[in-house]
């Protein structure tokens, strides 16, 4: 894959590789590095290091101060930020913002740029996606969403007022911006831009999750009694879930891309100690049990890696379907999957302590099999698809 890069590709890759050995890997151990993800300090230090590379926001749009990545050139630098579990937070990259910031440059008026997009572009402020409710509310079905926008009309104007509870909502600690998906009476689902300071918004508690590489770590939102004004909506009215797609097909990609970076690294780690630590007279690796694992590796990783950028050539030509992203979100996510299992397991005791990063990376990837649709219910909708006799693009007939 690297042989068919552009110049201009390589030489990118290189030096991100180079930033994130030397400026970011570093700080893995730092304190500041909490349950609930990488502290606001923290983030600062790295989005800085970041932007002194002349690394931040590869993917925002040049006018944004970004580098204006294509999606395969996103493909390149994402895998190499997630090297790092602070990669993607250094190159202001990680998610919900990246794909937030993919959402307001397609869907938001100039205005709503100029104020949200460019702040979060370059790296002062940070966002979060508000779409999953508890139980009887939206989760895998977002048809049942639950939280709702009713107009009013008052002497202050023409607005919403939102009320509704969300869960899951990464980043919401510390977060600038919200974008609320709430379901508008007799119109339908909408979105709706935020301020997470104003009245009405509370961050009841954040949960705790086996992850804690994204910055502000999972919030639970009430949403009671907010009035946003009508200038706060997002596109048009009713077409919420429209834009969850627009949203949710390349940020599906991108963190396959970010979790691709981070398995390469868990294999790079058990190569090195299957080289070297001693079983039963020989390198451990030179067990075929050992070996045979570090194979299987290689295969899922450029497994990962062709259907990424693959998806990433359709996005750069036009459009990806919806089902060819759901068969490549679960391709990747369960090909990581294994690699890090498998990390765990060529590692020995070792693997599932803090001696290492790849403990670490098995415990951040595992909800990727969840969010942005969970396996079960990408298959379901594949089969569906299936069923009714269409094929996803790219499958031969
Ligand atoms: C770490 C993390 C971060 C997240 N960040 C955000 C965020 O920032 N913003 C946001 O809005 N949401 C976020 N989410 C929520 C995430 O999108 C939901 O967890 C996901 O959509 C599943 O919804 P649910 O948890 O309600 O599961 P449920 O809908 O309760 O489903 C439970 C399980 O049922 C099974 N299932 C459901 N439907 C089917 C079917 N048709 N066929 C077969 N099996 C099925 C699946 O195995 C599924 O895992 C995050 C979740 C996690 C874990």
């Amino acid at each position: 894959m690297d042989a068919m890069l552009t110049p201009e590709l390589s030489a990118l890759q290189a030096r991100i590789r180079t930033f994130i050995a030397d400026q970011v890997i570093p700080l893995e151990g730092d304190p500041r590095g909490g349950a609930h993800g990488p502290d606001e300090s923290l983030r600062r230090e790295l989005i800085e290091r970041a932007r002194r590379a002349e690394l931040l926001s590869p993917h925002a749009a040049r006018r944004y101060g970004g580098l204006g990545l294509s999606h395969v050139g996103r493909a390149v630098a994402f895998e190499e930020a997630g090297y790092s579990m602070l990669g993607p937070v250094a190159l202001n990259v990680f998610a919900p913002d990246e794909g937030n910031m993919h959402l307001l440059e397609e869907v938001a008026t100039p205005a709503q740029k100029e104020q949200w997009l460019r702040p979060m572009a370059e790296g002062h402020i940070r966002s979060c996606f508000c779409m999953t409710e508890p139980a009887p509310g939206a989760g895998s079905d977002p048809s049942m969403l639950a939280t709702t926008a009713v107009p009013y009309q008052d002497a202050s104007g023409e607005g919403y007022v939102i009320n509704g509870l969300k869960w899951f909502i990464t980043g919401a600690d510390g977060a600038r911006l919200a974008i609320i998906m709430a379901m508008v009476p007799q119109v339908g689902a909408t979105m709706f831009l935020a301020d997470m300071a104003t009245p009405g918004i509370t961050l009841e508690r954040n949960m705790d999750t086996l992850d804690r590489c994204f910055p502000g770590g999972h919030g639970v939102v009430r949403f009671s009694g907010l009035r946003v004004p009508a200038s706060a909506i997002l596109g048009e009215l009713g077409q919420g879930f429209r834009y969850a797609q627009v949203r949710l097909s390349p940020a599906r990609l991108t963190h396959c891309m970010r979790w691709l970076g981070a398995a390469r690294r868990a294999h790079d780690i058990a190569v090195a100690y299957a080289r070297t630590r001693m079983a039963f007279g020989k390198p451990i690796g030179q067990h075929e049990g050992v070996g045979f694992q570090l194979a299987d590796n290689e295969m899922d990783l450029h497994v990962a890696r062709l259907t990424i950028h693959h998806c990433a050539q359709v996005l750069d030509a036009g459009h990806l379907g919806l089902h060819e992203s759901s068969r490549a979100k679960v391709i990747v996510s369960e090909a990581v999957w294994r690699v890090a299992d498998r990390c765990v397991q060529v590692l020995g005791g070792q693997g599932v302590t803090g001696e290492t990063v790849v403990a670490r990376i098995f415990a951040d990837m595992r909800a990727f099999r969840i969010y942005d649709g969970p396996s079960e219910v990408h298959r379901w909708s594949l089969a569906k698809h299936i069923i009714k006799g269409h094929r996803p693009a790219g499958t031969a007939a």
